[in-house]
């Protein structure tokens, strides 16, 4: 029982992890961002996923996704979002990246997604004791203290590669050369705008994800996880609420 001397109200705010996966559009961030959630325990949020719910009901809705007029109702969205919503397979396709990638430079639209953001860092789903975000401006932007910084990068053509391979089934006109197209576009749009641009902070761990596939890109994350929050059990530095239990 606390004692008044003790109250909970005086009681350190408890230390909520923070790990930011930034990179470009099928860089692999997204599979790797999932699964160390997975792995530790936290919660994970897609941050694109937020600019692509306002894109595709700004679209559905037959709106200009480059309008502030157009897209304000569709950011009424986030005050109500339900974690299903956020992995609707509407969201993925090409047409929607690509209005995502419009929307996401109105400073309106990145202010109402920063909300979402903020609150989902300070009060994580299922109360859980660390978050993963991945995005574009993680690092820089929405969580310059993250605990840990990832930026995962691949070369253009093996994210197109791998980006083809995923949209292929759903769309059979599409090539390779399209999607080397779009995400060659994408990647100049994102990293060149004035407002939060794509780029690694000067204190992110860059993991070119190249030639590694998913289980061996996780490893690595984990390795630099793991040195600096050494499982429980295994380590004889002061404890806190920094260490966790792999898997847990
Ligand atoms: O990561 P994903 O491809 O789903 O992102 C869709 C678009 O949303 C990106 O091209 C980018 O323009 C925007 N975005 C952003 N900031 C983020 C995440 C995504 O600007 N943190």
């Amino acid at each position: 029982m606390l004692t008044d001397a003790f109250k909970k109200s005086d009681m350190p705010p408890k230390h909520i992890v923070v790990i930011a996966v930034d990179g470009p559009a099928a860089s692999g961030k997204g599979t790797l961002a999932k699964a160390l959630a997975a792995q530790l325990g936290y919660a994970y949020l897609d941050t694109g996923a937020l600019y692509r719910i306002v894109a595709l009901d700004t679209l559905k809705a037959g709106g200009d996704p480059a309008k502030l007029e157009d897209i304000a109702p569709a950011l009424e969205i986030l005050k109500h979002l339900t974690p299903a919503a956020l992995t609707d397979a509407a969201l993925r396709s090409p047409a929607v990246a690509e209005a995502a990638a419009k929307v996401s430079v109105i400073p309106e639209v990145r202010a109402a997604v920063r909300r979402y953001q903020d609150g989902f860092t300070k009060n994580p789903p299922g109360n859980a004791a660390g978050v993963v975000l991945d995005g574009r401006d993680i690092g820089t932007v929405v969580c310059p203290a993250a605990d840990i910084k990832f930026f995962v990068t691949a070369t253009p053509e093996e994210r197109a590669r791998r980006r083809f391979e995923e949209l292929k089934k759903r769309d059979p006109n599409l090539t390779q050369e399209t999607v080397l197209k779009d995400i060659n576009g994408r990647d100049h749009r994102d990293s060149s705008r004035k407002i939060s641009p794509l780029r690694a902070a000067a204190d992110a761990h860059i993991l070119d994800t190249t030639g590694l596939n998913p289980a061996e890109a996780l490893d690595k994350a984990l390795g630099i996880v793991r040195a600096k929050f050494p499982p429980a059990g295994n380590d004889n530095t002061a404890s806190g609420p920094r260490k966790f239990k792999p898997g847990a």
